[in-house]
């Protein structure tokens, strides 16, 4: 008997798909190339600590329905990112809010805080001003124009610069359009009413998702092709890459990706915090990663006598490395049109995800997007 879905990757776009059709009485397979099941969230347990393979995620949303489908599935604990930037010995608390001003310039009320961003807010736009410039040519003159040059000097210019592997005087200043300063000491980088990282680590919310539902690793779609697998399925929801689908025929996307290295240290808290950012140029990786510090809080971090780490490094994306980010330029924006305009016209597959429909996602949004799928919303009219 033929499948009703076959749904390639297990990721949060095919588990979420999977888990909510087989609650509607289909049956579904779910086929994933790598070895493991649920894509970009899997997390691989190391002395005793969940480690964030394909990069730290942190699940954040205002999404009521979201959050009510996720906790329903498991409980997520009190985790709240709240990163730290090292620059030039000195820590310095992020998102820009009163504690960042403080360590600064000393300075401890919001008055005079947004008189020091507006002296040197005043300062970039006169020297722009002075060279003929009325409009930031570039995301450094940018960046200047919306918090000054400390601000810009200590925590964006390298970090940026390590990101797109380019000055920021190259770069367009469309990249940062607005850079929000709080005058509130809050240190919590979300502004959603909900967050937290699965109790147990995210495989949980995978093998939630997919429970009692077949599902076959280290199976590649393409080594069977899409002629094979319409005939094992009524329909084939697609989450892998869309340029691939089509067999590049009009070229192939491009991606940034972030490489890893990890680290596995014999203390049991490295850098007391599960994230902090490196903004100096000179210094190769972006940010470290201390996986611990997501699922353990206060004391609970020693009860580990070890920790791990992960260095990220922004790189080119190149054939065979992951494919994290769309490109957002206007040569990869028109060639994913074209794919996108051919998937619109295949009546028996659903394209959805990051990679399918090449476009950026959190988690909370992978899901709603699923939920509010039309071919889900047909499957269960009354949700
Ligand atoms: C570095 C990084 C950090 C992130 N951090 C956060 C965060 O902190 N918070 C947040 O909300 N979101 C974060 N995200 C976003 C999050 O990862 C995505 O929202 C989520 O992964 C999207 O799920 P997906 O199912 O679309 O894709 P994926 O998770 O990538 O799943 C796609 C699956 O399809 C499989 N596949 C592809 N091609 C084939 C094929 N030919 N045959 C079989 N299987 C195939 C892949 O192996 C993969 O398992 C981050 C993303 C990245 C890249």
């Amino acid at each position: 008997m033929k499948y009703d879905y076959l749904i390639v990757g297990s990721g949060l776009f095919g588990a979420t798909f999977a888990h909510l059709a087989h609650r509607a009485g289909k049956r579904c397979l779910v086929i994933d190339k790598r070895t493991q099941l649920g894509g970009n969230i899997y997390c691989e347990q190391q002395h005793g600590i969940n480690v964030h393979k394909y990069g730290a995620h942190i699940f954040h949303t205002s999404d009521k329905r979201v959050w009510d489908f996720v906790t329903s599935l498991v409980p997520f604990n009190r985790y709240t990112n709240c990163p730290v930037a090292l620059y030039g010995g000195k820590l310095y608390n992020l998102p820009f809010n009163m504690n960042t001003f403080y360590q600064m310039w000393g300075v401890t009320t919001p008055a005079e805080a947004t008189a020091k961003i507006e002296e040197q807010k005043r300062e970039a736009v006169a020297a722009m001003a002075a060279a003929g410039v009325t409009t930031p040519r570039n995301l450094e003159e940018q960046a200047l124009t919306l918090v000054g040059r400390d601000i810009y000097e200590a925590l964006i210019k390298g970090y940026t610069e390590k990101q797109w592997g380019r000055p920021c005087t190259e770069l367009p200043a469309f990249i940062i359009r607005r850079l929000p300063v709080r005058l509130v000491y809050d240190n919590n980088y979300f502004n959603d009413t909900w967050q937290g990282i699965p109790i147990g680590g995210y495989n949980k919310l995978t093998e939630a998702l997919l429970e009692g539902i077949e599902c076959r690793t280290g199976v590649d779609f393409f080594e069977q092709g899409r002629a094979f697998w319409e005939t094992q399925a009524e329909k084939i929801v697609f989450t892998g890459c869309i340029d691939e689908f089509y067999g590049y025929r009009f070229g192939k996307l491009q991606y940034r990706t972030v490489r890893f290295e990890e680290e596995v240290h014999n203390t049991p808290n490295l850098q007391g915090n599960a994230v902090v950012n490196y903004t100096e140029r000179e210094i190769p990786w972006t940010r470290i990663i201390e996986h611990k510090h997501f699922e353990s809080f206060g004391a609970e971090v020693d009860a580990n006598p070890l920790t791990i780490i992960s260095k990220e490094f922004s790189t080119e994306w190149t054939e065979g490395s992951e494919p994290f980010y769309p490109v957002n330029d206007t040569a990869n924006s028109a060639l994913a049109e074209q794919y996108r305009t051919l998937a619109a016209q295949e009546p028996n597959i659903i394209f959805g995800g990051r990679l399918a429909e090449y476009k950026y996602y959190d988690m909370a949004p992978v899901i709603a997007s699923v939920l509010a799928h039309p071919e889900i919303t047909a499957l269960t009219p009354h949700a």
